[in-house]
Protein backbone atom coordinates (compact mmCIF):
# COMPACT_ATOMS: atom_id res chain seq x y z
CA UNK A 1 0.00 0.00 0.00
CA UNK A 2 1.49 3.43 -0.96
CA UNK A 3 2.30 5.31 2.14
CA UNK A 4 2.80 9.71 2.70
CA UNK A 5 6.60 8.72 2.85
CA UNK A 6 6.56 7.11 -0.88
CA UNK A 7 4.10 9.47 -2.31
CA UNK A 8 6.20 12.55 -1.09
CA UNK A 9 8.81 11.14 -2.61
CA UNK A 10 7.02 10.72 -5.56
CA UNK A 11 5.82 13.81 -5.70
CA UNK A 12 9.49 15.37 -5.01
CA UNK A 13 10.78 13.52 -8.22
CA UNK A 14 8.11 13.76 -10.62
CA UNK A 15 6.02 17.35 -9.50
CA UNK A 16 8.10 20.19 -11.05
CA UNK A 17 10.43 22.17 -9.41
CA UNK A 18 9.27 25.34 -11.20
CA UNK A 19 6.25 24.88 -7.74
CA UNK A 20 6.72 26.15 -4.36
CA UNK A 21 5.03 24.20 -1.72
CA UNK A 22 3.46 25.15 2.05
CA UNK A 23 3.57 21.43 3.32
CA UNK A 24 5.01 18.23 1.65
CA UNK A 25 2.27 16.36 3.49
CA UNK A 26 -0.36 14.96 0.91
CA UNK A 27 -4.21 16.35 1.04
CA UNK A 28 -6.61 13.90 0.85
CA UNK A 29 -9.97 15.58 1.88
CA UNK A 30 -11.70 18.49 2.57
CA UNK A 31 -14.66 19.73 4.61
CA UNK A 32 -15.99 22.89 5.46
CA UNK A 33 -13.08 24.66 7.03
CA UNK A 34 -11.24 21.71 7.75
CA UNK A 35 -8.60 19.40 5.62
CA UNK A 36 -7.36 16.14 6.19
CA UNK A 37 -4.24 14.91 5.22
CA UNK A 38 -2.47 10.92 3.92
CA UNK A 39 -0.53 11.00 7.41
CA UNK A 40 -4.15 11.31 9.15
CA UNK A 41 -3.44 15.17 10.20
CA UNK A 42 -6.99 17.55 10.44
CA UNK A 43 -5.50 21.13 8.95
CA UNK A 44 -7.81 24.48 10.18
CA UNK A 45 -7.40 25.99 6.04
CA UNK A 46 -6.99 29.70 6.44
CA UNK A 47 -5.73 29.40 3.12
CA UNK A 48 -8.73 28.58 1.24
CA UNK A 49 -6.25 27.40 -1.64
CA UNK A 50 -5.21 30.65 -2.05
CA UNK A 51 -9.15 32.52 -1.92
CA UNK A 52 -10.58 30.08 -3.69
CA UNK A 53 -13.03 27.50 -1.78
CA UNK A 54 -14.23 30.47 0.55
CA UNK A 55 -17.78 28.74 1.00
CA UNK A 56 -15.25 25.98 2.62
CA UNK A 57 -14.59 22.51 1.05
CA UNK A 58 -17.06 20.46 -0.66
CA UNK A 59 -19.48 22.78 0.34
CA UNK A 60 -22.51 20.29 -0.09
CA UNK A 61 -24.99 22.21 -2.43
CA UNK A 62 -21.76 23.24 -4.52
CA UNK A 63 -20.95 19.98 -4.99
CA UNK A 64 -24.15 18.67 -5.80
CA UNK A 65 -24.67 21.25 -8.40
CA UNK A 66 -21.37 20.36 -9.81
CA UNK A 67 -22.13 16.35 -9.83
CA UNK A 68 -25.62 17.01 -11.26
CA UNK A 69 -24.08 18.82 -14.37
CA UNK A 70 -21.80 15.81 -14.86
CA UNK A 71 -24.74 13.87 -15.83
CA UNK A 72 -25.99 16.48 -17.95
CA UNK A 73 -23.43 18.23 -20.13
CA UNK A 74 -19.97 18.22 -19.06
CA UNK A 75 -18.43 20.07 -22.04
CA UNK A 76 -20.58 22.96 -24.08
CA UNK A 77 -17.66 24.70 -25.62
CA UNK A 78 -18.99 28.48 -26.07
CA UNK A 79 -17.72 29.02 -29.31
CA UNK A 80 -20.35 26.28 -30.56
CA UNK A 81 -23.17 27.25 -29.14
CA UNK A 82 -24.66 28.59 -25.70
CA UNK A 83 -24.94 26.15 -22.93
CA UNK A 84 -27.53 26.53 -20.05
CA UNK A 85 -25.40 27.14 -17.14
CA UNK A 86 -23.56 29.77 -18.70
CA UNK A 87 -26.28 31.87 -19.13
CA UNK A 88 -27.76 30.71 -16.21
CA UNK A 89 -24.75 32.01 -14.54
CA UNK A 90 -24.91 35.07 -15.81
CA UNK A 91 -28.37 36.17 -14.66
CA UNK A 92 -27.42 35.41 -11.74
CA UNK A 93 -24.34 37.96 -11.61
CA UNK A 94 -26.17 40.21 -13.65
CA UNK A 95 -27.46 41.99 -10.28
CA UNK A 96 -24.72 41.63 -8.08
CA UNK A 97 -22.23 43.31 -9.99
CA UNK A 98 -20.66 46.50 -8.41
CA UNK A 99 -22.17 48.90 -11.33
CA UNK A 100 -25.62 48.43 -13.65
CA UNK A 101 -23.46 49.14 -16.75
CA UNK A 102 -20.96 45.52 -16.45
CA UNK A 103 -23.48 43.31 -18.45
CA UNK A 104 -21.35 41.96 -20.60
CA UNK A 105 -19.84 38.29 -19.68
CA UNK A 106 -16.72 36.02 -20.83
CA UNK A 107 -15.69 33.15 -18.85
CA UNK A 108 -12.57 32.08 -18.93
CA UNK A 109 -10.60 29.48 -16.81
CA UNK A 110 -7.96 31.06 -14.77
CA UNK A 111 -7.40 34.93 -13.39
CA UNK A 112 -4.45 35.00 -15.47
CA UNK A 113 -6.33 33.91 -18.92
CA UNK A 114 -9.34 36.16 -17.83
CA UNK A 115 -6.45 39.42 -17.11
CA UNK A 116 -4.92 38.52 -20.76
CA UNK A 117 -8.56 38.62 -22.26
CA UNK A 118 -8.69 41.92 -20.49
CA UNK A 119 -5.86 43.53 -22.02
CA UNK A 120 -6.07 42.25 -25.12
CA UNK A 121 -9.77 43.78 -25.15
CA UNK A 122 -8.35 47.65 -24.16
CA UNK A 123 -5.95 46.85 -26.87
CA UNK A 124 -7.84 46.64 -29.67
CA UNK A 125 -10.89 48.49 -28.63
CA UNK A 126 -9.07 52.05 -27.98
CA UNK A 127 -6.47 50.80 -30.67
CA UNK A 128 -3.78 52.30 -28.06
CA UNK A 129 -1.33 50.20 -26.80
CA UNK A 130 0.59 51.23 -23.47
CA UNK A 131 -0.95 49.82 -19.60
CA UNK A 132 -0.39 51.19 -17.02
CA UNK A 133 -0.40 48.98 -13.27
CA UNK A 134 0.19 49.20 -9.87
CA UNK A 135 3.44 48.87 -8.04
CA UNK A 136 2.96 45.96 -5.86
CA UNK A 137 0.87 44.62 -8.14
CA UNK A 138 0.21 40.69 -8.92
CA UNK A 139 -2.38 39.80 -12.21
CA UNK A 140 -0.99 36.19 -13.33
CA UNK A 141 1.48 33.85 -14.84
CA UNK A 142 1.07 34.47 -18.44
CA UNK A 143 3.05 36.58 -20.23
CA UNK A 144 0.45 39.89 -20.38
CA UNK A 145 -0.38 39.31 -16.96
CA UNK A 146 3.49 39.00 -15.78
CA UNK A 147 4.28 42.21 -17.92
CA UNK A 148 1.48 43.96 -15.22
CA UNK A 149 2.78 42.47 -12.40
CA UNK A 150 5.02 44.07 -9.91
CA UNK A 151 4.56 42.53 -6.41
CA UNK A 152 7.89 40.60 -6.75
CA UNK A 153 10.61 40.19 -9.04
CA UNK A 154 11.08 36.38 -9.06
CA UNK A 155 8.16 36.47 -10.99
CA UNK A 156 9.17 37.70 -14.00
CA UNK A 157 13.08 37.47 -13.31
CA UNK A 158 14.04 35.38 -16.86
CA UNK A 159 11.47 35.53 -18.23
CA UNK A 160 11.69 38.44 -20.88
CA UNK A 161 11.19 39.66 -23.08
CA UNK A 162 7.56 40.30 -21.62
CA UNK A 163 4.63 42.04 -23.22
CA UNK A 164 5.97 45.65 -23.83
CA UNK A 165 4.81 48.80 -23.14
CA UNK A 166 3.56 48.73 -19.70
CA UNK A 167 4.01 51.57 -16.60
CA UNK A 168 4.03 51.41 -13.14
CA UNK A 169 2.41 53.80 -10.91
CA UNK A 170 3.04 54.10 -6.93
CA UNK A 171 -0.12 52.74 -4.91
CA UNK A 172 -0.49 54.29 -2.20
CA UNK A 173 -0.14 53.02 1.51
CA UNK A 174 1.70 54.07 4.37
CA UNK A 175 2.74 51.36 6.75
CA UNK A 176 6.07 51.27 5.84
CA UNK A 177 6.65 54.85 6.35
CA UNK A 178 6.00 54.25 9.93
CA UNK A 179 3.26 56.67 9.39
CA UNK A 180 1.82 58.06 12.73
CA UNK A 181 -1.86 56.69 13.82
CA UNK A 182 -4.50 58.85 12.14
CA UNK A 183 -2.23 60.49 9.53
CA UNK A 184 -3.78 61.74 6.76
CA UNK A 185 -4.53 59.67 4.13
CA UNK A 186 -5.65 62.18 1.75
CA UNK A 187 -1.96 63.44 1.71
CA UNK A 188 -0.67 59.71 0.47
CA UNK A 189 -3.69 59.54 -1.75
CA UNK A 190 -3.00 63.22 -3.54
CA UNK A 191 0.77 62.49 -3.84
CA UNK A 192 0.23 58.62 -5.49
CA UNK A 193 -2.77 60.79 -8.28
CA UNK A 194 -0.43 63.37 -8.66
CA UNK A 195 2.64 60.79 -9.42
CA UNK A 196 -0.14 59.09 -11.74
CA UNK A 197 -0.93 62.83 -13.88
CA UNK A 198 2.80 63.04 -14.07
CA UNK A 199 3.46 59.78 -15.22
CA UNK A 200 0.92 60.59 -18.12
CA UNK A 201 2.94 63.91 -18.94
CA UNK A 202 6.64 62.53 -18.98
CA UNK A 203 6.52 58.56 -20.00
CA UNK A 204 3.19 57.42 -21.36
CA UNK A 205 1.02 60.17 -23.18
CA UNK A 206 -2.84 59.49 -22.70
CA UNK A 207 -2.93 59.31 -26.57
CA UNK A 208 -0.55 56.09 -26.10
CA UNK A 209 -2.07 54.77 -23.30
CA UNK A 210 -4.97 52.16 -23.56
CA UNK A 211 -5.85 51.35 -19.57
CA UNK A 212 -4.88 51.29 -16.00
CA UNK A 213 -5.09 48.16 -14.47
CA UNK A 214 -5.53 47.70 -10.78
CA UNK A 215 -6.23 45.43 -7.69
CA UNK A 216 -8.04 47.56 -5.15
CA UNK A 217 -6.82 45.14 -2.64
CA UNK A 218 -2.93 44.29 -3.46
CA UNK A 219 -3.47 40.95 -2.77
CA UNK A 220 0.06 39.34 -3.19
CA UNK A 221 1.95 42.67 -2.77
CA UNK A 222 0.68 42.70 0.54
CA UNK A 223 -3.04 43.12 1.45
CA UNK A 224 -3.29 46.71 1.18
CA UNK A 225 -7.00 48.25 0.21
CA UNK A 226 -6.60 51.03 -1.71
CA UNK A 227 -8.48 54.17 -0.28
CA UNK A 228 -11.73 54.40 -2.14
CA UNK A 229 -10.38 58.04 -3.02
CA UNK A 230 -7.68 56.77 -4.55
CA UNK A 231 -9.89 54.65 -6.56
CA UNK A 232 -12.43 57.87 -7.31
CA UNK A 233 -9.25 59.44 -8.45
CA UNK A 234 -8.45 57.11 -10.98
CA UNK A 235 -12.08 57.19 -12.23
CA UNK A 236 -11.86 60.73 -12.95
CA UNK A 237 -8.46 60.71 -14.24
CA UNK A 238 -9.43 57.33 -16.57
CA UNK A 239 -12.38 59.94 -17.81
CA UNK A 240 -10.43 63.01 -18.59
CA UNK A 241 -7.35 61.54 -20.68
CA UNK A 242 -10.09 58.73 -22.06
CA UNK A 243 -8.00 55.55 -20.25
CA UNK A 244 -9.95 52.44 -19.58
CA UNK A 245 -10.18 51.30 -16.20
CA UNK A 246 -9.63 47.36 -15.49
CA UNK A 247 -10.82 46.65 -11.86
CA UNK A 248 -9.22 42.80 -11.03
CA UNK A 249 -11.30 41.61 -8.39
CA UNK A 250 -9.63 37.82 -9.00
CA UNK A 251 -8.66 37.44 -5.00
CA UNK A 252 -10.14 40.71 -2.90
CA UNK A 253 -13.75 39.87 -5.25
CA UNK A 254 -16.77 37.71 -4.78
CA UNK A 255 -17.31 38.45 -1.02
CA UNK A 256 -13.79 38.30 0.52
CA UNK A 257 -13.98 42.16 1.63
CA UNK A 258 -16.88 41.97 2.85
CA UNK A 259 -19.05 43.26 0.02
CA UNK A 260 -19.58 41.19 -3.32
CA UNK A 261 -16.63 43.62 -4.66
CA UNK A 262 -14.08 45.25 -3.12
CA UNK A 263 -14.37 48.50 -5.73
CA UNK A 264 -18.46 48.61 -4.45
CA UNK A 265 -16.88 50.63 -1.33
CA UNK A 266 -15.86 53.55 -3.77
CA UNK A 267 -18.93 53.54 -5.88
CA UNK A 268 -16.18 53.67 -8.94
CA UNK A 269 -17.38 52.39 -12.42
CA UNK A 270 -15.03 49.55 -13.61
CA UNK A 271 -14.56 49.42 -17.74
CA UNK A 272 -13.81 46.07 -17.35
CA UNK A 273 -14.18 43.88 -13.87
CA UNK A 274 -12.34 40.16 -13.84
CA UNK A 275 -12.79 37.83 -11.07
CA UNK A 276 -11.81 34.26 -10.46
CA UNK A 277 -11.48 31.90 -7.91
CA UNK A 278 -14.57 32.07 -5.48
CA UNK A 279 -16.81 32.49 -8.06
CA UNK A 280 -17.23 28.56 -8.29
CA UNK A 281 -15.37 27.62 -4.72
CA UNK A 282 -12.84 25.67 -6.20
CA UNK A 283 -13.88 24.85 -10.43
CA UNK A 284 -11.65 26.15 -12.43
CA UNK A 285 -13.67 29.50 -13.74
CA UNK A 286 -13.00 33.16 -14.19
CA UNK A 287 -15.28 36.06 -15.88
CA UNK A 288 -13.85 39.21 -18.16
CA UNK A 289 -17.04 41.57 -17.21
CA UNK A 290 -17.20 44.36 -19.21
CA UNK A 291 -20.32 47.07 -21.00
CA UNK A 292 -22.10 45.59 -24.12
CA UNK A 293 -21.35 48.71 -25.91
CA UNK A 294 -17.33 47.96 -25.25
CA UNK A 295 -17.51 44.31 -25.63
CA UNK A 296 -19.46 45.04 -29.07
CA UNK A 297 -16.52 46.46 -30.70
CA UNK A 298 -14.87 42.81 -30.43
CA UNK A 299 -15.08 40.93 -33.84
CA UNK A 300 -16.37 37.70 -33.08
CA UNK A 301 -13.48 34.77 -32.79
CA UNK A 302 -11.19 37.14 -31.58
CA UNK A 303 -12.08 36.04 -27.92
CA UNK A 304 -12.23 32.36 -27.31
CA UNK A 305 -10.72 29.20 -25.44
CA UNK A 306 -11.71 25.19 -25.16
CA UNK A 307 -12.88 25.11 -21.66
CA UNK A 308 -13.79 28.64 -20.89
CA UNK A 309 -16.91 28.69 -19.14
CA UNK A 310 -17.11 25.08 -18.79
CA UNK A 311 -20.50 23.91 -18.37
CA UNK A 312 -19.63 22.28 -14.67
CA UNK A 313 -17.37 24.97 -13.42
CA UNK A 314 -20.66 27.20 -14.13
CA UNK A 315 -23.24 25.29 -12.68
CA UNK A 316 -21.29 24.91 -9.64
CA UNK A 317 -20.96 28.98 -9.60
CA UNK A 318 -24.51 29.06 -9.77
CA UNK A 319 -24.96 27.28 -6.51
CA UNK A 320 -21.69 29.63 -5.10
CA UNK A 321 -24.10 32.65 -6.06
CA UNK A 322 -27.33 31.09 -4.69
CA UNK A 323 -25.42 30.28 -1.40
CA UNK A 324 -24.44 34.07 -0.98
CA UNK A 325 -28.10 35.02 -0.95
CA UNK A 326 -29.93 32.07 1.21
CA UNK A 327 -26.50 31.37 3.67
CA UNK A 328 -26.08 35.21 3.76
CA UNK A 329 -22.57 34.80 3.92
CA UNK A 330 -21.63 38.14 3.54
CA UNK A 331 -23.38 38.73 6.87
CA UNK A 332 -20.55 36.39 8.67
CA UNK A 333 -17.94 37.76 6.90
CA UNK A 334 -18.51 41.23 8.36
CA UNK A 335 -19.05 39.96 12.35
CA UNK A 336 -16.25 37.34 11.50
CA UNK A 337 -14.08 40.41 10.20
CA UNK A 338 -14.90 42.44 13.30
CA UNK A 339 -13.80 39.39 15.51
CA UNK A 340 -10.78 38.58 14.05
CA UNK A 341 -9.37 42.34 13.53
CA UNK A 342 -9.98 43.14 17.62
CA UNK A 343 -8.25 40.19 18.05
CA UNK A 344 -5.14 41.02 15.97
CA UNK A 345 -5.38 44.42 17.52
CA UNK A 346 -4.96 43.35 20.91
CA UNK A 347 -2.08 40.84 19.48
CA UNK A 348 -0.76 44.07 18.71
CA UNK A 349 -1.11 46.09 21.61
CA UNK A 350 0.27 43.29 23.64
CA UNK A 351 3.77 44.82 25.08
CA UNK A 352 5.37 41.40 24.80
CA UNK A 353 4.76 40.80 21.33
CA UNK A 354 2.88 43.86 20.02
CA UNK A 355 6.11 45.60 19.07
CA UNK A 356 7.45 43.21 16.49
CA UNK A 357 4.08 43.96 14.58
CA UNK A 358 3.96 46.65 12.46
CA UNK A 359 1.06 46.54 10.97
CA UNK A 360 -2.65 45.06 10.87
CA UNK A 361 -4.53 45.90 7.77
CA UNK A 362 -7.29 44.50 5.22
CA UNK A 363 -11.10 44.61 4.52
CA UNK A 364 -13.83 41.81 5.68
CA UNK A 365 -11.91 38.64 5.97
CA UNK A 366 -8.65 39.45 3.54
CA UNK A 367 -6.43 40.28 6.62
CA UNK A 368 -2.92 40.69 7.20
CA UNK A 369 -0.13 41.14 10.18
CA UNK A 370 3.19 42.69 8.78
CA UNK A 371 6.08 41.87 10.92
CA UNK A 372 8.97 44.08 11.69
CA UNK A 373 11.83 43.45 9.47
CA UNK A 374 15.32 43.41 10.72
CA UNK A 375 16.87 44.33 7.40
CA UNK A 376 13.72 47.43 6.76
CA UNK A 377 15.44 50.77 6.85
CA UNK A 378 12.63 52.86 7.96
CA UNK A 379 12.11 50.70 11.48
CA UNK A 380 12.87 51.76 15.21
CA UNK A 381 16.82 50.25 15.46
CA UNK A 382 15.99 48.54 18.62
CA UNK A 383 13.05 46.21 17.35
CA UNK A 384 15.05 45.71 14.20
CA UNK A 385 17.86 44.13 16.73
CA UNK A 386 15.62 42.30 18.51
CA UNK A 387 12.99 41.03 15.72
CA UNK A 388 14.10 37.67 14.51
CA UNK A 389 14.41 37.34 10.65
CA UNK A 390 11.92 35.91 8.35
CA UNK A 391 8.86 36.01 10.70
CA UNK A 392 6.25 35.53 8.19
CA UNK A 393 7.84 31.93 7.12
CA UNK A 394 8.59 31.39 10.31
CA UNK A 395 4.82 31.77 11.81
CA UNK A 396 3.44 29.87 8.83
CA UNK A 397 5.78 26.95 9.53
CA UNK A 398 5.52 26.86 13.26
CA UNK A 399 1.33 27.37 12.58
CA UNK A 400 1.40 24.41 9.98
CA UNK A 401 2.94 22.36 13.12
CA UNK A 402 0.28 23.37 15.18
CA UNK A 403 -2.37 22.53 12.50
CA UNK A 404 -3.20 25.87 10.75
CA UNK A 405 -2.67 26.75 7.40
CA UNK A 406 -1.77 29.99 6.98
CA UNK A 407 0.07 31.40 3.97
CA UNK A 408 2.88 34.57 3.50
CA UNK A 409 2.44 37.04 1.04
CA UNK A 410 4.46 40.08 -0.67
CA UNK A 411 8.17 40.88 0.23
CA UNK A 412 7.26 41.83 3.10
CA UNK A 413 6.93 39.82 6.43
CA UNK A 414 3.38 39.10 5.76
CA UNK A 415 0.95 36.37 6.69
CA UNK A 416 -2.50 36.71 5.55
CA UNK A 417 -5.47 35.53 6.63
CA UNK A 418 -7.64 33.96 4.03
CA UNK A 419 -10.47 32.03 6.13
CA UNK A 420 -13.44 30.55 4.17
CA UNK A 421 -16.01 33.34 4.22
CA UNK A 422 -18.58 31.31 6.34
CA UNK A 423 -15.68 30.54 9.00
CA UNK A 424 -17.24 29.45 12.59
CA UNK A 425 -16.32 31.54 15.34
CA UNK A 426 -15.08 29.01 17.32
CA UNK A 427 -12.54 27.82 14.38
CA UNK A 428 -11.98 31.61 13.73
CA UNK A 429 -11.24 31.62 16.92
CA UNK A 430 -8.38 28.64 17.36
CA UNK A 431 -6.75 29.83 14.26
CA UNK A 432 -6.43 33.30 15.74
CA UNK A 433 -5.14 30.90 18.77
CA UNK A 434 -2.36 28.96 17.02
CA UNK A 435 -0.91 32.09 15.47
CA UNK A 436 -0.60 34.00 18.81
CA UNK A 437 0.74 31.19 19.61
CA UNK A 438 3.15 30.67 16.89
CA UNK A 439 4.44 34.53 17.66
CA UNK A 440 4.71 34.07 20.94
CA UNK A 441 7.26 30.98 20.57
CA UNK A 442 9.43 32.57 17.74
CA UNK A 443 9.64 36.22 19.22
CA UNK A 444 10.34 34.66 22.85
N1 LIG B 1 -5.12 38.46 -10.23
C1 LIG B 1 -5.05 38.40 -8.90
C2 LIG B 1 -5.44 39.60 -8.11
C3 LIG B 1 -4.65 37.23 -8.26
O1 LIG B 1 -4.57 37.18 -6.92
C4 LIG B 1 -4.32 36.09 -9.04
C5 LIG B 1 -3.90 34.78 -8.40
N2 LIG B 1 -3.30 34.83 -7.17
C6 LIG B 1 -4.39 36.21 -10.43
C7 LIG B 1 -4.81 37.39 -11.00
C8 LIG B 1 -4.06 35.04 -11.32
O2 LIG B 1 -5.01 34.06 -11.20
P1 LIG B 1 -4.70 32.55 -11.61
O3 LIG B 1 -3.70 32.03 -10.64
O4 LIG B 1 -6.04 31.87 -11.51
O5 LIG B 1 -4.19 32.57 -12.99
Amino acid sequence: SITTASLVEFGQRHVTNGLSRLTEDVIVSGEGSWVTTLSGRRLLDFSCGIGVTNLGHCHPRVSKAAADQCHTLVHGQASIGYHEPYLRLIERLLPIMPHPSLDSFFFTNSGSEAVEAALKMVRTITRKQNIISMQGAFHGRTFGAMAVTKSKTIYAHGFSPLMPGVLTAPFPYWHHFNAAPGADESELVRASLYQLELLLLQQTAPTDTAAIIIEPVLGEGGYVPAPPAFLQGLRAICDKHGLLLIIDEVQCGFGRTGRMFYIEYSGVRPDIMVTAKGLANGFPLSAVVARKELTDQLKPGTMGGTYGGNAVSCAAAVAVADVFKEEKILDNVNARSAELFEALISVKADPAIGRHILDVRGQGLMVAIEFASPSHSTFDPAVKKSTPANMAARVSKRCLEKGLLLLTTSVYETVRFIPPLNVSPEDLAKGIEIVKEAVEEIVH
